[in-house]
């Protein structure tokens, strides 16, 4: 049988949620059970935050990105190793991507080159509107770090933690963080809704006014009245009944992500074989594991293990293209020393679900071993 990279992991009682959505005929994309699943959340990330479930994450940085301000020709500074739909969203604002470079310690945004350039904008007069760090395969960014440098120089800070609900930074919970923070509840990240995303934010009027635009900007009044352009961005009250039975889950699906990472962390050791650094004071759900391989040294080789396991019907990929290597951002301004580009040619990511089985994980980690004793 096939193992993939991450899939969904239902418990059961996802359904028992469902059907009372049924039963109750809130089929409509609001109701209860997305109430619910936003009071759940909120409880979960701590106190004090408001959470507005939506369609998808990138619907939630479309918004999140509009409520800060994001408009035509600002610019947004956002790590450029991340997913389309972490990017996309400021190009549906018309504001301007420019892509920092990772930290080599951490593998996530680097606060060294956000602080030295936030420093020469603000003598130059040219301070971005937003910075978008992306909390990478699970792992926080340095948010305390960026939220003290945001609020030094005025710039919001719009955290996608799309990838790392379940992780923690100096105690707080991803998800947290920043003016606003985004999640996803794709069928591939750590809880699933089948699709579906989350805006959090401290503050009740940005939540209230996320939730008056993804419900088509309707003014107060009992015909359709409009001030302003909105979008059709909520999340279906039957995937939030889905979401509600994830997160009975999600602790455990941490730990199962995090028992996966250490497993191959531990059978796989050698020279020249490096895992994602977990720096001090951050929690990493380990979404994904992700490792490079160090071409200088004999018998490494990224490409040979992904192909080897490939055709054993086993599913493993690159890490994220750092998007100023993309076509669509040719000539994009990088800020950076090729962290990325060198994690791109070198990374991979393991299969990482939370529902491999024990022989699942031996099977993936023979193959490996394998191939690298073999090659040394
Ligand atoms: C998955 C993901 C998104 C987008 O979430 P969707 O729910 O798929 O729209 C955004 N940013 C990052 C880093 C992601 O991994």
């Amino acid at each position: 049988m096939r193992i993939y990279l991450s899939k969904p992991h239902m418990d059961g009682s996802e359904q028992g949620f469902v059907a009372e959505a049924f039963q109750s005929n809130f089929i409509a994309p609001l109701g209860p059970q997305l109430d619910a699943f936003e009071a759940v959340m909120a409880d979960y990330l701590g106190g004090g935050l408001h959470c507005v479930g939506l369609s998808s994450g990138s619907a939630a940085l479309h918004l999140g990105l509009r409520l800060v301000g994001v408009g035509a020709g600002d610019e947004v500074w956002i790590s450029s190793m991340t997913f389309a739909g972490g990017i996309f969203p400021v190009l549906y604002l018309g504001a301007t991507p420019v892509f920092f470079d990772l930290d080599p310690s951490s593998w996530t945004l680097s606060c060294d080159l956000i602080e030295e350039e936030l420093a020469r904008a603000n003598r130059e007069n040219r301070l971005p509107k937003a910075i978008v760090p992306t909390d990478l395969y699970g792992q926080s960014a340095d948010i305390t770090r960026l939220e003290a440098l945001c609020q030094r120089y005025g710039v919001a800070l719009v955290v996608d933690s799309a990838e790392s609900l379940g992780g923690a930074f100096d105690g707080r919970k991803c998800g947290s963080g920043g003016d606003l923070a985004i999640l996803s509840f794709n069928g591939n990240k750590i809880i699933t809704t089948s699709g579906g995303g989350m805006l959090v934010s401290r503050s009740e009027n940005i939540a209230d006014q996320a939730r008056f635009l993804a419900t088509q900007a309707r003014d107060p009044a009992p015909h359709y009245e409009h001030s302003t352009y909105g979008y059709n961005y909520r999340l279906s009250n039957i995937c939030a009944a889905i979401g509600l039975g994830q997160m009975q889950v999600l602790d455990q699906r941490v730990e199962a992500r995090r028992a996966v990472f250490f497993k191959y962390k531990q059978a796989l050791a050698r020279p020249g074989l490096s895992f994602m650094p977990e720096p001090e004071g951050v929690f990493s759900s380990h979404w994904l594991t992700a490792l490079s391989f160090d071409p200088q040294t004999p018998g490494l080789d990224r490409e040979a293990v992904r192909l080897a396991l490939l055709a054993e019907e086993i599913e493993a990929r690159p890490l994220w293209k750092p998007m100023h290597l993309q076509p669509l951002f040719d000539g994009a301004r990088y800020v950076g020393r090729g962290v990325d580009a060198a994690l791109f040619s070198t990374g991979l990511c393991l299969p990482s679900g939370s529902d491999m089985s024990m022989d699942e994980q031996d099977e993936v980690i023979g193959h490996i071993t394998t191939l690298l004793d073999g090659a040394g």
